[in-house]
């Protein structure tokens, strides 16, 4: 399953080497081009058909949130920075790994339950070291992890892991592209890194292919759980069509489109305004000279975590979304 294979593949910011090869890997027989940029972007060109094609870039960040050493105690434990939205909550008493396959245990050397704010300063790594010395066998400073979440299968087509943000995007994308044929338009799937620090790769990859369309495909949140909040998307509603987060307001011609292919494909879809986050679609937006940017989502319970969770029906509207969107004629 691919989707398995994505998300247990090692790709914190900066470090998306494996699942730019797993990427490549599967896009390769279905692409007509396929280029590596300095920044680690992987982009997969698929060339259209039509007499008024536009040049479409379709973003899903292949890099996940993470750690990285800062130093080394004494007794050998490691004490780390954040790359990307690392909560101090989610990240206690969960494993995570090193691309040396060493495994270490996080924990707070306060009361967790006492905490206050989001202080990552007091978190450490126990990777089983008696001392520093021991411990620089293993690790250097420098050296990133991410977290450890198997990938689970639930009931009623919801799936879990690490890393659904974003490498359920790279799914959608990879599944999209395997089933265009020719397209109408000519389509650039980027693969983009250094999302979680700051949208860097999509900025790059936007300035090199001067899209005249923008879509990121990116996970949002889904609030049908206990513990609820405002926002309007659910598990089980289909393709979520972005309207807005804190990177971009859409464009109202592409939500309007967007809209327009989910009805006429019978595609079940739903309105989707992020109350926090940006996406790449905000880095492409405000690239160039200004480019018409939208979003599909995916809605994604406990985001950011070891364990976060898709249901499959609404990744398979997505599919389908991004598929008949990226092969129709846009009029404006
Ligand atoms: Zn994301």
């Amino acid at each position: 399953m691919l989707l398995k294979e994505l998300t247990q593949a090692f790709g914190v910011s900066g470090f998306e080497d494996e699942v730019s090869q797993l990427i490549i890997t599967n896009v390769k027989e279905h692409a007509d081009e396929v280029f590596v940029d300095a920044l680690k972007n992987v982009i997969v060109l698929k060339k259209g058909k039509g007499i008024n094609k536009k040049k479409i870039m379709i973003a899903s960040h292949m890099d996940e949130i993470g750690f990285m050493v800062l130093s080394i105690t004494d007794k050998g434990y490691l004490k780390v920075r954040n790359i990307g939205g690392i909560s101090i909550y989610m990240s206690v008493f969960n494993k995570v790994k090193f691309r040396n396959g060493i495994v270490g245990i996080v924990d707070y050397q306060d009361s967790i339950a006492e905490a206050k704010g989001n202080d990552i300063g007091k978190l450490y790594i126990d990777i089983g070291a008696k001392s520093k010395e021991d411990a620089l066998r293993y690790i250097a400073v420098g050296e990133p992890a991410a977290y450890v979440g198997d990938y689970v299968e639930l009931p009623n087509n919801r799936v879990c892991a690490k890393a659904m943000d974003d490498r359920v995007g790279c799914y959608v994308a990879i599944e999209a592209l395997k089933k265009l044929g020719t397209p109408y338009n000519d389509v650039y799937f980027v693969f983009s890194a250094l999302e979680e620090v700051g949208l860097r790769g999509s900025k790059v990859a936007a300035q090199r292919i001067k899209p005249d369309i923008g879509v990121a495909i990116d996970i949002t949140g889904s609030y049908d759980t206990p513990q609820g909040g405002n926002g309007n998307m659910m598990f089980g509603q289909g393709a979520a069509i972005k309207i807005m987060d804190n990177s971009v307001i859409c464009s109202d011609k592409v939500v309007e489109s967007m809209i327009e292919t989910a009805q006429k494909y019978n595609i079940k879809y739903q309105l989707d305004v992020l109350p926090s986050g940006g996406t790449d679609a905000g880095a492409i937006n405000q690239s160039n000279e200004g480019v018409l940017t939208g979003g599909i989502s995916i809605p994604t319970r406990y985001g950011h975590s070891p364990v976060s969770m898709v249901d499959m029906f609404d990744v398979n509207c997505c599919i389908e979304l991004v598929t008949h969107f990226v092969d129709k004629e846009f009029k404006f």
